[in-house]
């Protein structure tokens, strides 16, 4: 089988070189072709020559990512892309214009393992892990097709990106990479539903992308509840994580809450939300729900403003995020590809 050539940085691709008796030299300029000048096919590597195009393409593959299906909304141009995997699955990466910002949502697994209850990935389990090159390929397929380059690119769509570390590093090197893709580090936002232990590894390991924490509830019980994965990282050991980043970096991390009518809307969530993080420098993304599920619905609008409000007024920076995309199932928590295989709700050890 072919090795899909995204797959591998810079030294991988060096060390397959020398393995291939080539010069390892070779591999900035296959590095430069793949990414600076995304080149898709070996032929168009002018650079090299022919004797190596025609050994490369006997190990490597060059595209693994097939496009299914794309739709865009009417309303805001949202754009939402269905990707089949080599092995058959299944997967959803979105863009989003708003003003002058583009941002590429992208995926990191194929379903999800942690079941947080208002999220319909969740709802697919964990089917596998998506390869560095299958992160990649996402968003060299879409900046082909946007209408502008990206300005940001997260990892907020399918899966949970901490669980999924070592690709998803791999990828935002290659992203980031002067040689590379040369996007601005800031720019690129990793989303946690607080898996702690890669909280730490990131700031120890000076990783030096933006972090957002999935906190959607301020209140232990009911997180447990929406999001079982605080049963084995509670809220305080969470915050905890966070300021440790925010003294180790540097930085502000942004604290995501996704806003459910009747769960975690109150006068005193808010509150709480504001005392727990007191001494945090963060931002805070109110996301309004999106589900179709009965349970997890949206507050109203005046709702909505009320908690950002009291919010507010704690001199917190506070958004609101719209709900772009929505009617085409591409907002945040709506992502969710058919896949064929039965799914596996497999256990993991998070
Ligand atoms: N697994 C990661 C990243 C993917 S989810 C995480 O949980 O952070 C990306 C964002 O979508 C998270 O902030 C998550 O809380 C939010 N989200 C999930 N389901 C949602 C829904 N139904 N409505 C609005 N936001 C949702
Ligand atoms: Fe997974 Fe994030 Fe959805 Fe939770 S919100 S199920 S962690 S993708």
């Amino acid at each position: 089988m072919l090795l899909n050539i995204h797959d591998l940085n810079v030294t991988e691709l060096q060390t397959k070189l020398n393995e291939l008796n080539e010069p390892g030299y070779r591999a900035n300029q296959i590095f430069k072709g793949l990414y600076s000048s995304r080149w898709k096919k070996f032929d168009d590597f002018t650079t090299l020559p022919k004797e190596l195009r025609a050994k490369l393409e006997n190990v490597f593959q060059i595209w693994s990512l097939k496009q299914v299906d794309f739709i865009k909304s009417e309303l805001d141009e949202t754009t939402k892309f269905l990707w089949q995997l080599q092995d058959g699955k299944r997967i959803e990466s979105v863009i989003i214009y708003e003003g002058n910002r583009v941002t590429f949502c992208i995926s990191s697994q194929v379903g999800c393992a942690l079941d947080c209850k208002f999220c319909a990935t969740g709802k697919m389990g964990i089917i596998r892990d998506l390869t560095p090159g299958e992160i990649v390929e996402q968003v060299l397929v879409m900046s082909e097709q946007s209408k502008l380059p990206p300005t940001n690119i997260v990892f907020m769509g399918m899966g949970e990106p901490m669980l999924n570390y070592d690709a998803v590093m791999h990828a935002a090197g290659i992203f980031s990479d002067p040689e590379g893709m040369c996007f601005s580090r800031k720019k690129i936002t990793i989303s946690t539903s607080g898996i702690i232990k890669h909280i730490y590894r990131m700031a120890d390991e000076d990783q030096p992308y933006s972090l957002a924490i999935s906190l959607n509830s301020v209140n232990q019980p009911v997180r447990e509840k929406i999001m079982p994965v605080s049963k084995k990282y509670p809220i305080q050991d969470l915050l905890i994580a966070a300021k440790y980043y925010t003294d180790k970096t540097q930085r502000r991390v942004t604290f995501e809450y996704v806003l459910i009518k009747g769960i975690n809307d109150s006068e005193d969530d808010a509150k709480e939300l504001i005392r727990l993080t007191r001494g945090i420098p963060c931002k805070i993304n109110v996301i309004p729900c999106n589900s179709d599920d009965p349970l997890y619905q949206a507050p109203n609008w005046d709702q909505v403003e009320k908690f950002d409000q009291l919010v507010n007024q704690s001199h917190r920076t506070i958004t609101i995020r719209n709900r772009k995309g929505w009617e085409i199932k591409a907002a945040c928590g709506q992502l969710y590809a058919e896949n064929e295989s039965p799914i596996r709700k497999r256990k993991i050890s998070v």
